[in-house]
């Protein structure tokens, strides 16, 4: 084995840097070949027989980690457990072994194949990162059918760097940030599941690391960069003394950002401004509370259509919402309604332009029945605590004024049946389409608030798609006819007594943030971790040092031009530390 430093490039998955010992994470791929069975309706007993154990492996382990971690993250096994529970999968393997005689390691790994090509098959990368966790599920099956012992992280020595050709989100929810202080996978990416399980707890990761595996050994020294995205593995004495150097330096910025986690969003000639996060899975309400926000301001509720790959039923919709609102409660929580489509396809709903097409509002309009299940689970959760409605991609008020009658609707069937639920409850629209933004003094009579969509918004009126890197210099939330947009939606709102808040990626940048604060915003949602900059941001201006900042950044032609009007004058104005980790 080389003794030599290495080098490896992957995607910097969950940020930070972390030096330890490696910990070569390997399950032994399990054996699939076909064997010829004589005593089909035998086989199929043992098929159902190791199905039901796994089940129960995975419900024992999600209930634990329920207990033990976070309910959220043994949520990730529940659905495991779904699917093992799928009917129609069950019938699929039962007849697969009737037809040809075959083993069930045989049977059930072939139609898994053809589950996992339909979702490589899809153009969105999300659901090309569900193989993964197909492939976790089916291989737990066939080892309990040969009946393997599993190997786990969970006997990793304290202070090691998981290195894994691929983490199981089985596995991935037993990491202990106590024991575990970095992870590098060849496999994953950015919005895998190990990904955002890695954020939830805070481990430094590297993933889709190609070749790593057959270069290393247990108990080598290594080092994670999640910034980079660098996995250095014997790591000479210079890299050593200048990733400690780096360590060192970050230490004392996240300390610093513990300093800030505890501000009070008020300017210094204060003025308050509500600081809320976004989230997409309820793991990460976690950093929700660690970071102190006084809410969350967007909860994208994709993630379990996604991950089932078919409407969720209104009870797991309810379990996981009424979950989320309570960890927050009294704190709002602001839960969107379904946002497919886009670049979250839909399974059978491909489309040419699907940017353009039947995505968010559009597709639940076409689909109320899948709708009302949604707006039932989210009514019944706002009994828990403080819960608003937002619907997304509004852009006619024909739409808006349909999803009212819709929700009405469905108020009025609760009502009926003698469930509870917050008849008061907020209702709002993102703003995110142009002709959302330019019809605001109409729309603005329906809802309680307005959420600017700065990510579609910039897409919309730019005409630039968000997810199309060959464009992707041409998106700039800074473009003036972005901000005069955004400035008459925050006036038009104001003017007709509503709040307006916003929960793009513009509220996470420095810089984005300031022009915000002086166009009078009333709310910011970000991700999670960005919230403590914000605080210290907004707690060290006074609104009216950049209300003219932002009057001349209006009267700019260029993206260029703001960009350079924002630094000449926010670089004085602005404390270094909020410019990024020193990395
Ligand atoms: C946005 O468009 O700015 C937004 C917050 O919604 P999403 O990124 O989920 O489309
Ligand atoms: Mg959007």
């Amino acid at each position: 084995m080389d003794r030599r430093e290495i080098r490896f490039r992957g995607v910097g998955a969950s940020p930070g840097i972390a030096r330890g010992r490696l910990f070569c994470f390997m399950l032994p791929p399990p054996d699939v070949a076909a064997r010829k069975v004589t005593d089909v309706d035998k086989e199929i007993g043992r098929f159902n027989a190791g199905l039901e154990r796994t089940a129960q492996q995975l419900a024992e382990m999600g209930e634990r980690i329920s207990r033990e971690l976070s309910p959220t993250i043994g949520q990730f096994l529940e659905i495991q457990v779904m699917i093992l529970e799928d009917r129609e999968l069950k019938t699929e393997v039962e007849n697969f072994i009737k037809v040809y005689q075959t083993n069930s390691e045989y049977a059930f790994n072939e139609i898994m194949k053809r589950h996992s090509e339909k979702l490589l098959a899809s153009k969105s990368k999300y659901f090309q990162d569900r193989t993964i966790d197909l492939w976790d599920l089916t291989h737990r099956v066939i080892r309990n059918l040969a009946g393997i012992k599993h190997t786990s992280v969970i006997d990793a020595p304290k202070r090691t760097i998981i290195a894994a050709h691929d983490l199981p989100p089985s596995e991935a929810a037993l990491l202990n940030p106590e024991m575990v202080v970095g992870l590098a996978c060849e496999r994953g990416g950015e919005t895998s599941h190990t990904a955002i399980m890695a954020k939830a707890f805070g481990i430094p990761a590297v993933l889709g690391v190609e070749g790593l595996m057959k270069r290393i050994q247990d108990n080598l020294p290594g080092i994670i960069d999640g910034y980079k995205g660098v996995v250095i593995v014997n790591p000479r004495p210079k890299t050593v003394s200048l990733y400690n150097h780096r360590i060192r330096e970050i230490q004392s910025y996240e300390k610093r950002l513990d300093e800030f986690r505890g501000l009070q969003p008020f300017t210094k000639d204060g003025r308050h401004i509500e600081l809320s996060a976004n989230i997409e899975l309820p793991a990460e309400v976690i950093a929700v509370k660690k970071n102190e926000a006084e809410g969350i301001g967007l909860f994208r509720t994709e993630f379990l259509y996604l991950s089932i790959g078919e409407p969720p039923t209104e009870e797991d919709q309810f379990e996981v919402y009424s979950w989320v609102v309570k960890e927050l409660s009294p704190k709002p929580v602001i839960i969107r309604t379904y946002d497919l489509g886009g670049d979250k396809f839909i399974p059978d709903y491909e489309e040419a332009n699907p940017f353009l097409g039947l995505r968010a509002i559009r597709f639940c309009l076409t689909e109320p029945d899948i709708f009302k299940v949604q707006l039932r689970a989210i009514l019944r959760a706002s009994h828990y605590g403080n819960v608003k409605v937002m619907f997304p991609m509004i852009s006619t008020v024909e739409e808006l004024k349909r999803a009212k009658v819709i929700l009405k609707g469905v108020m009025g069937d609760l009502v009926r049946e003698g469930v509870p639920f917050d008849e008061n409850l907020e209702v709002g629209i993102m703003i995110e389409t142009p002709s959302a933004a330019l019809l605001a003094d109409r729309l603005a009579r329906y809802v309680d608030f307005f959420s600017i969509g700065s990510n579609d918004l910039t897409q919309y009126v730019l005409a630039v798609d968000r997810s199309n890197l060959k464009v992707a210099k041409l998106f700039d939330h800074f473009h003036p006819s972005v901000l005069r947009l955004i400035k008459s939606v925050i006036d038009i709102g104001h003017k007709h007594h509503i709040w307006v808040g916003l929960c793009g990626e513009m509220a996470s940048d420095p810089f984005g943030l300031v022009l915000l604060l002086g166009m009078e915003i009333d709310e910011l949602s970000m991700n999670p971790l960005a919230i403590p900059t914000a605080k210290r941001v907004i707690t060290s201006l006074k609104i009216k040092d950049i209300s003219s900042v932002v009057m001349r950044c209006l009267e700019y032609a260029t993206a260029l031009e703001v960009r350079r009007h924002l630094n000449k004058c926010l670089r004085s104005l602005l404390p270094e530390e909020v410019l990024g980790p020193p990395v």
